[in-house]
């Protein structure tokens, strides 16, 4: 069965779409830690960062960083911090979430509460600093 990424990157579920290319997808997460946390996925479906090829790995780093500068070009934060779960989701990805203190970057205190047209916006502002 598909991961729950490759339904977002095939146009099978909505997402709050940052930027695509051949191999890769940027995306808002539906369930921030902060305002901007974006998921960096490679459109190739394999469970775990560390088991992707070579290729595929730098690739991801790559387009990440492209998109981490867009993010902090438009999210006002201290920086932008990258982290690797999987636990949820076991489809590859990197999460970079706009930091100003280390708690930020803890999946397990509270998170930021976005409606859909902040989501909506806010997509859009990264996609136009891309
Ligand atoms: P993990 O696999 O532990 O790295 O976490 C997966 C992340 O994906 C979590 O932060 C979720 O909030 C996020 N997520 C799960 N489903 C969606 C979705 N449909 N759209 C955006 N983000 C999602």
């Amino acid at each position: 069965m598909s991961s729950v990424f490759t339904k977002i990157i095939k146009g099978d579920i909505p997402s709050y779409k940052i930027a695509e290319d051949e191999n890769f997808y940027a995306f808002l997460d539906i369930n921030p830690n902060t305002k901007g946390h974006t998921l960096v996925v490679p459109k190739k479906e394999v469970d775990k960062l560390f088991e992707l090829d070579m290729v595929t790995y730098t690739g991801l780093l790559q387009f990440a960083n492209k998109v981490a500068k867009a993010l902090e070009k438009t999210v006002a934060c201290n920086r932008i911090g990258m982290t690797v779960v999987g636990l949820e989701v076991p489809h590859a990805h990197v999460h970079l979430i706009p930091i100003n203190r280390a708690s930020d970057i803890n999946f397990t205190t509270k998170k930021a509460i976005m409606q859909h047209e902040e989501f909506v916006a806010l997509a859009a502002a990264i996609q136009r600093n891309f």
